[in-house]
Order: C-alpha cells, then structure tokens, then sequence
C-alpha cells in the first residue's frame, strides 16, 4: 500500500520535470548525456523538496556530476563519508542535529572552487544539505535567517 502513492507520485513528477526541462532548453544543453539521469533524481526530490527547475539542476550539477569529475570513485568516497561523520560526531555542522540521515556536504561548493579535501567536508543532515544546494555558508546563514 505505501509504495504505490509514491511511485505513482514519482511518475507525475517525472512528466512535470520533463517539461519543464522543454521549457528550458538551456538547461537540458547544460544536463547533456546526464538529461535522463536527472530526470529519474529531480523525479524522486520533488515528492520532498520545494520545486525550482533551475536550482534542481544546480543541485544535480554540484552533487552527482561535479564531485564525480574530482576523481573520486564510490568506494573512496564512502570512506571517505565515514571518516568524516565520525569525526563530525555524527552532527549536522547548520542546524545541529545529531544522528539520523547524515550525508556529506562540500563546505565551499564544488562549483564555486571547492575541492574534497578534508577540512572542506562536513557532516550535514539531509534537510540542511538540500537547502544548502550549491550556496556559500555564509549565503546558506543568510538564506535561513530571511526565511526565519
Ligand atoms: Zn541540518
């Protein structure tokens, strides 16, 4: 029962997001061979996620193509993730939680300039690290104190 709202969910987005994608030909030229692949991911965010097709874009450039283009292959990255959720104690470096779904988030985006050295790592909570997307800290501080 509860896998077929979502799928069902899924696939209405999928053809919201292949629209929307018609009606933005620069970003489908800017996606290129990785159109497909972002459909199926955009799909799958927007049941969470508030929708921007320019900003999703942004987001699947910083985290799946960019981070990739840096030479890290999964299993590194994996360890990688695990070094750094546990130095960071498993708590989220923006809001502060601690456990639950930790993901690893570049400090200084990939995008604008930084790399996948250590001390550009942290621990984000899954929430701060979509709202982040491809933002500065300070622009991510900004942004959540103007929509407090
Ligand atoms: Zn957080």
């Amino acid at each position: 029962m509860a896998k077929r709202p979502f799928s069902w969910f899924v696939g209405v987005n999928k053809s919201r997001v292949v629209k929307d994608l018609e009606n933005n030909p620069d970003l489908e030229m800017k996606l290129g061979r990785y159109r497909g692949r972002f459909i199926k991911w955009c799909a799958k965010e927007r049941t969470i996620y508030e929708e921007d097709i320019f900003d999703e874009v942004n987001t699947f450039i910083e985290k799946y193509i960019n981070s990739r283009l840096c030479n890290l292959d999964n299993k590194l990255w994996k360890s990688i993730s695990k070094e750094i959720l546990e130095r960071d104690n498993y708590t989220c470096r923006y809001c502060g939680k601690i456990g639950g779904k930790l993901e690893v988030d570049h400090i200084v985006p990939i995008s604008k300039g930084g790399t996948n050295e250590l001390n550009n790592l942290t621990a984000a909570c899954l929430r701060c690290n979509r709202q982040k997307r491809d933002k500065m800290p300070e622009e991510f501080e900004a942004w959540k104190l103007s929509r407090a």
